[in-house]
């Protein structure tokens, strides 16, 4: 007998059967930064072709944006994780609570991580549940990060050997633009 049931799919990024498939296989919120990674990789690799153009830009700015567009889909996907389970430990509550007060501009109470901690696992994943789309309805053109704050992470990045090798690359580019 053919089955009318539409077949579910799960976004192939952040794995969520919450959000219809937009296209290629993502959700629309992942698409929309798959699509960022894609443009920014295509004006770099532009650049490679035609090195003449690159006095013009800032090539930093556009594997800064990249390493952003990773670290949203990377995002989604952890959020996703606590949903897919049916108990979550303290850590990740934890950092879903922190995340809500930044988002809120204010602060946990001192005794929050003993309550959290005091939760079974099962009760905190229901919590998670319920406090997971109040964070995700922030408007905001990032979404808030559960590790800190953007400021925090950008900050890290500069640090990292990551930028280094993003640093590298464009003066390779750069290069590559005098010798032209
Ligand atoms: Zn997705």
């Amino acid at each position: 007998m053919p089955s009318m049931e539409r077949k579910h799919t799960n976004c192939r990024n952040c794995t969520s059967p919450r959000r219809p498939i937009k296209a290629r296989g993502l959700c629309a919120k992942c698409y929309y930064w798959q699509r960022k990674i894609e443009k920014c990789s295509a004006k770099l690799e532009s650049f490679r072709s035609h090195p003449e153009y690159i006095g013009r830009c800032n090539l930093v700015l556009f594997t800064f944006r990249i390493r952003v567009a990773k670290r949203v889909l990377e995002e989604l996907r952890w959020r996703e994780e606590g949903l897919l389970v049916d108990a979550i430990d303290s850590e990740r509550l934890d950092s879903l609570v922190s995340t809500l007060a930044r988002c809120c501009r204010s602060e946990c109470a001192p005794n929050a991580h003993n309550v959290i901690e005091g939760m079974s696992p099962k009760v905190r994943r229901q919590v998670y549940e319920v406090l997971l789309p109040i964070v995700e309805s922030r408007p905001t053109r990032l979404p808030q990060l559960h590790t800190g704050s953007w400021n925090a992470w950008a900050s890290n990045y500069w640090l990292s050997p990551a930028f280094r090798d993003d640093v590298e690359l464009t003066h390779a580019l750069e290069r590559t633009n005098i010798a032209a």
